[in-house]
């Protein structure tokens, strides 16, 4: 019996990795530092693994920046803007590419699944092998090999690369045939088999699966070429298809394959009917996409269940989506702490695990993890009656507004008196450092609450008075007390803890450190009403309150696992559903309630999708629906593709959505074209805020044009795509200012 881990977290236990790639951007240290933080980073993740006892150590999980784009490197499939002639690529190309240059943009971005991370993807245009940059690749594993021999670590060394990347290159299957691109991708393979690693794992998704036919090519391929080569398939995130199990556990040149048994709830029963005598598997019990400590007499039993199946302990997915290491905890207390597993303390558990598989239990280590579980299960801390009894009742209703969207419109236009076309920001205006220090420092107790809220309030005051200067008609109060839209929410609610170093790598040296839901969530007061009516009381105009919405909260947390994501989502979804409540009774009569990040919790699978839209939108509905007629609800949404969703946010009922568009016009325009019936308010930006470009009058004006091209006047707003935080005041004051004049203009033209 023995363990293995899919992949490890590389940005370091107290972010190592960032400062050096920082500090080497700005010029202040050289790329051999770089390359020495790195390289030590490594090395002590595989002391770590071999000193935890795991078996199989990946190497090649470590990325300067990301993994899909050193792929991409290793397949020569460099844009042509970055000018790239061939050979070798340094770190002045790859950071280009990364991040992009004075003359030329970054790659393109998306989501790796369904996870926070970020991976590159970029019209494939070309791809050539890139020889150059897969010798050095080679000679570089040749040489982690010889260290982590020198290190005297026992164990075998399994470099891991990635398949899937042929799936996520943008533009591939419109421009080639999936077959055509294996094939060429192929001899790259075949050589890393070849240089004579023993094991050699190939992580690809189910996604990739599906493409059943071009697999089975690719596979065939590279056993009839390359002999002795074991190589292991990494599957995660979701149940593979039966077809897809039978495929991928029957090819002849697979030695092993690992699935996330997690995730994927069904697999199980497939291994259990029936797994290939003569080969591996990679049983991923250990959750990679999260914090809890593993049950490990449940995942025990499961792994007995598969008896006469070879199997090995391992990991759901990398590691790389949880939280490097529970040491460096210094705040949240020993009950939480007994709780918790990152990264670190997960290694710990995939080896408990295999070896009380081969007989060699760990008593004590078992016992305080059943007494962990225990004690989660009764705490009172975890659970709360009130709030679960209300949970429970939530469902009984559909939580609708009284009445329908125009007849609310309608009603809300009384009151608020707006013109056409009104203009609005999204929540937050810039974050000068000032601001910064003074929030840093009250948290410290340098300075007293006094003084806090006297810079806050001194803020606030420039905010109102630039947006009354500028003309725009509903103001906000731009978010100065907040450092982040959803910790700001979780430090005041019940249920929440935070860490101190528990940073999961989103892309390059982004990281991000999602608060831990670990019981039922309550508002035990009031959150946002000290602010928004300061703020309203410095204005006749209406001024927004300033809501993070449920599912927001919930997709950028680290969510228990005791029980479903939606029983916790609408938990947040009451608590925010109170302080809406007291917002309206406060007098603020326009409320907007972000769902920024309501499209990255839709589940992979499609047949998952309609459950999970449904109490998504739900929760989103169950915060405002005691909401006045009279009182304006907005919502926004980062991430531009809402084509798929459209009904799901229709269905929110919002009486207006600012979304985040200035990107793809042309395709929320089609939505519209088509004929989708939309009565509510809704704002799609007419400027990037992401760029520190100022829009002209002109090209606001085009696009608001466009816009009522398909939209009726009476439902349109204008404002920026997203927040302003991370933007400067000289460049929001122009790029607002044009959007106002641009909005006078159109209205002049209706
Ligand atoms: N109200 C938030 C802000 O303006 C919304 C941010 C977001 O959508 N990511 O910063
Ligand atoms: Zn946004």
């Amino acid at each position: 019996m023995a363990s293995h881990i899919v992949g490890y977290p590389r940005v370091g236990p107290k972010r190592e990795l960032k400062f050096a790639l920082e500090s080497f951007w700005d010029g202040k240290s050289s790329a051999e530092e770089l390359q020495k933080v790195a390289a030590g980073l490594r090395v002590s993740i595989w002391k770590q693994m071999a000193d935890a006892g795991i078996k199989y150590i990946p190497s090649n999980t470590f990325s300067y920046y990301d993994q899909v784009l050193d792929t991409t490197a290793m397949l020569g499939a460099v844009p042509s803007r970055y000018g790239w002639g061939g050979g070798e690529i340094g770190f002045d190309i790859y950071f280009s590419m990364a991040r992009g240059n004075a003359s030329v943009p970054a790659m393109e971005m998306t989501k790796w699944f369904d996870t926070n991370y970020m991976v590159f993807v970029d019209p494939a245009t070309t791809l050539c092998l890139n020889w150059d940059q897969m010798s050095n690749f080679l000679m570089h594993l040749t040489r982690q090999c010889k260290n982590i021999r020198r290190l005297k670590l026992p164990s075998p060394h399994r470099p891991s690369f990635l398949l899937v990347v042929i799936k996520l290159a943008k533009g591939v299957e419109k421009s080639f045939s999936l077959l055509s691109l294996i094939d060429k991708i192929l001899p790259v393979y075949k050589q890393l088999g070849l240089a004579g690693f023993s094991l050699m794992s190939l992580h690809l998704s189910w996604i990739l699966i599906l493409k059943l036919h071009a697999f089975t090519h690719a596979y065939k391929e590279l056993e009839s070429s390359v002999s002795g080569l074991n190589v292991l398939i990494e599957t995660y995130f979701a149940d593979l298809p039966a077809e897809a199990y039978n495929i991928v556990t029957s090819l002849k040149g697979v030695t092993a394959v690992g699935f996330d048994l997690v995730r994927a709830s069904k697999t199980l029963g497939l291994i259990k009917n029936g797994f290939p005598s003569g080969k591996y598997l990679f049983a991923g019990v250990v959750d990679g996409r999260n914090i809890w400590a593993n049950d490990l007499d449940a995942s025990l039993s499961n792994l007995r269940a598969l008896e006469g199946v070879t199997s090995l302990v391992s990991t759901s997915c990398s590691l790389l989506h949880t939280a490097v290491d529970l040491v460096n905890e210094t705040k949240l207390d020993k009950e939480l702490k007994s709780w918790l597993a990152f990264a670190a303390q997960k290694l710990l558990e995939v080896d408990a695990l295999a070896k009380a598989l081969a007989g060699l239990k760990d008593e004590a280590f078992f016992s305080a993890n059943a007494a962990a579980q225990a004690s989660r299960k009764s705490s009172p801390r975890v659970t709360d009656e009130a709030v679960q009894k209300a949970t429970t009742a939530v469902k009984g209703s559909d939580h609708r507004r009284a009445t329908n969207v125009s007849t609310r419109l309608e009603a809300q236009q009384k009151k608020l008196n707006l013109p056409m076309l009104p203009t609005t920001t999204i929540g937050s205006f810039p974050q000068t450092l000032g601001l910064r220090k003074v929030r840093r420092e009250y948290k410290a107790s340098k300075i007293s609450e006094e003084e806090y809220g006297k810079a806050i309030k001194e803020e606030i005051e420039v905010v109102v008075k630039l947006q009354e200067e500028l003309g725009i008609d509903v103001l906000v109060h731009g978010e100065p007390e907040r450092n982040d839209m959803v910790e700001y929410f979780g430090e005041q609610l019940s249920g929440f803890a935070f860490t101190v170093n528990g940073w999961v790598q989103s892309y390059g040296s982004r990281c991000v450190k999602p608060p831990i839901i670990y019981g039922d969530v309550s508002r035990p007061k009031a959150m946002t009403v000290f602010w928004s009516t300061l703020a309203q009381s410095m204005t006749n105009s209406p001024m927004k309150g300033m809501l993070t919405g449920p599912v927001t909260i919930l997709n950028w947390s680290f969510v228990r696992n005791d029980q479903p994501r939606f029983e916790t989502c609408y938990q947040i979804a009451l608590a925010i559903k109170d302080e809406v409540e007291d917002l309206e009774k406060a007098g603020i009569n326009v409320i907007q309630i972000d769902e920024a990040a309501l499209r990255e919790g839709l589940p992979l699978r499609k047949s998952e999708q309609a459950f999970y839209l449904d109490w998504a939108v739900h929760s989103f509905r169950i915060t405002n629906c005691d909401a006045q007629d009279t009182t304006q609800i907005h919502t926004h949404m980062c991430y531009s593709n809402f084509n798929d969703i459209i009904h799901s946010i229709i269905d929110m009922d919002a009486d207006v959505i600012t979304i985040e568009n200035s990107r793809s016009d042309e395709k929320l325009l089609s939505i519209f074209h088509e004929g989708v019936k939309y009565g509510a308010g809704i704002g799609p930006g007419v400027y990037d805020i992401h760029s520190p470009r100022i829009p002209s009058t002109e090209e606001i004006a085009e696009r608001i044009n466009k816009m009522l091209g398909v939209l009726d006047s009476k439902i349109l707003w204008v404002n920026p795509d997203c927040g302003l935080k991370t933007r400067k005041y000289s460049e929001v004051k122009p790029a607002l200012s044009n959007m106002v004049a641009a909005a006078k203009l159109a209205r002049m033209q209706l």
